[in-house]
């Protein structure tokens, strides 16, 4: 049996685990806090959508990002103060856009395939996170904005999504809770939302019950590779351990990077802050006033998903401020304006406010593959989809990495053999 280290118990590394215990692998996960999912994982959109997989790299979202730097209550701001890791995130950003199109594609596809594992493991070890299957609407207040859809609609069309324009009245018997005067909507039924953290939780829990090690409360160091074994350097409670592995896996979200220099590899993630607010439901006309249908406002760049009866998740904003994680009243407050506009039944008293760093790359596409030594492995820099592709992403990963091992373990054998 080979193995496998796997750094970050959030969503991707969780479902690597998972993926690669199936595969019949030892794998041990490394994750620095006490509990599974406790970072970028623990309480984002919760958003199952392939239909917000065009990627943002285009014209449009560049001059609407200059445009935004001047205003503080804008769905996006950037630090102005310059950093080598800023400087080259943007310019390999702006580098692929050409790819915009075949990248809108290759993600639908993508997000598209993630659903049937994703579900198939949440039933098959019985995980209860809020599963909601009633599509998602995308909502839009002016002509430009619907428009645009209408072109990304054709790409995602072309990676095998279904969604289509709606009109003012039916976004109204879509989601009757929904005030506003709207210009129009699109309407992908087949998308989904649930809790990520439930989840991610839940399926560390079976990977444990099929044979899967997780040690929680273990900071990874060091990472370093012979090109044959594996070396991970760790503080697990204080005492400072090093173990010896035939493969490894960073799942490491917003640390990858730094992970991956160690190991020679270059993996540009940036971390790209987002805001969410989880509000109370706890009277019968806020239950009753809230959304159930998942919603995406393209102005704004806010989402939402129904999380049981009595919760209602808003997420959205990017921040381009480094590794900072404080949770800015002044970008708290555009999400609860948002939820009284368009939900006036809904009580706002009580709200949980959260950030977290979306591990962002410039192409917005995740690194999923191996690395220059032919026992290291990456499955990282999802962005924000990684709660949408995580599952996919794991198979892929768990795929790859057995076909490498056993790559390596043949050849050895054909070395070893005599002529
Ligand atoms: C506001 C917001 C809204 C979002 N909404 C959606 C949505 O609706 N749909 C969607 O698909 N995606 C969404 N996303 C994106 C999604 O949440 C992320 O892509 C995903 O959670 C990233 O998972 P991860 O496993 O890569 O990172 P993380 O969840 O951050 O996990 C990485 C883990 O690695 C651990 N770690 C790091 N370094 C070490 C080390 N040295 N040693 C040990 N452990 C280490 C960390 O502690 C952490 O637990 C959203 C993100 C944000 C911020």
């Amino acid at each position: 049996m080979k193995s496998i280290a796997v750094i970050g118990g959030g969503i991707t590394g969780i479902t690597t685990a998972y993926a690669l215990v199936r595969r019949g692998f030892r794998v041990t996960v490394f994750e620095r806090h006490r509990y599974a999912a406790m970072e970028t994982s623990f309480a984002n959109g919760g958003q199952l959508s392939a239909s917000n997989a065009e990627v943002w790299n285009h014209w449009s979202t560049v001059l609407k990002g200059l445009k935004w730097m001047l205003r503080q209550d804008a769905p996006l701001l950037v630090n102005p103060r310059p950093s080598w890791h800023k400087i080259s995130w943007f310019a390999e950003f702006l580098a692929a856009i050409p790819r915009y199109e075949a990248n809108t594609i290759a993600t639908a596809r993508l997000a598209i395939a993630a659903r049937t594992p994703l579900l198939a493991w949440a039933e098959e070890e019985g995980i209860e996170f809020d599963l909601r299957q009633e599509g998602i609407l995308h909502i839009y207040r002016d002509r430009a904005g619907f428009e645009h859809a209408g072109r990304v609609s054709k790409l995602l069309g072309a990676g095998g999504l279904e969604r289509h324009p709606v009109t003012p009245q039916e976004m109204r018997s879509i989601e009757p809770t929904l005030a506003g005067a709207y210009f129009g909507g699109y309407y992908t039924r087949s998308d989904a939302t649930g809790d990520i953290h439930q989840f991610t939780t839940g399926l560390a829990a079976a990977a444990q019950r099929r044979g899967a090690t997780i040690l929680q409360g273990c900071e990874v160091d060091q990472v370093q590779s012979t090109g044959a074994q594996a070396h991970v350097t760790m503080r697990c409670d204080g005492a400072a351990q090093r173990s010896s592995f035939d493969g490894l896996v960073i799942c490491a979200g917003t640390a990858s990077r730094a992970l991956a220099a160690q190991l020679g590899d270059r993996v540009n993630i940036y971390p790209v802050k987002g805001y969410s607010i989880t509000v109370r439901l706890d009277d019968a006309s806020s239950q009753a006033g809230a959304p159930t249908v998942s919603l995406l406002d393209d102005e704004t760049k806010l989402v939402t998903s129904r999380l049981g009866t009595d919760r209602f998740r808003v997420a959205g904003t990017a921040e381009f401020n480094g590794f900072n994680r404080d949770i800015r009243a002044d970008r708290i407050r555009p999400l609860v304006d948002w939820v009284e506009q368009c939900f006036p039944a809904v009580n706002t008293r009580q709200i949980v406010p959260w950030a977290g760093l979306r591990p962002m790359m410039p192409n917005l596409m995740p690194r999923v593959g191996r690395g220059r030594s032919p026992c290291v492995f990456y499955n990282t820099g999802h962005g924000h989809l990684g709660w949408t592709l995580s599952a996919i992403t794991a198979q892929q990963i768990g795929g790859i990495v057995e076909e490498t091992l056993d790559n390596r373990s043949s050849f050895a054998k054909v070395a070893l053999s005599p002529t």
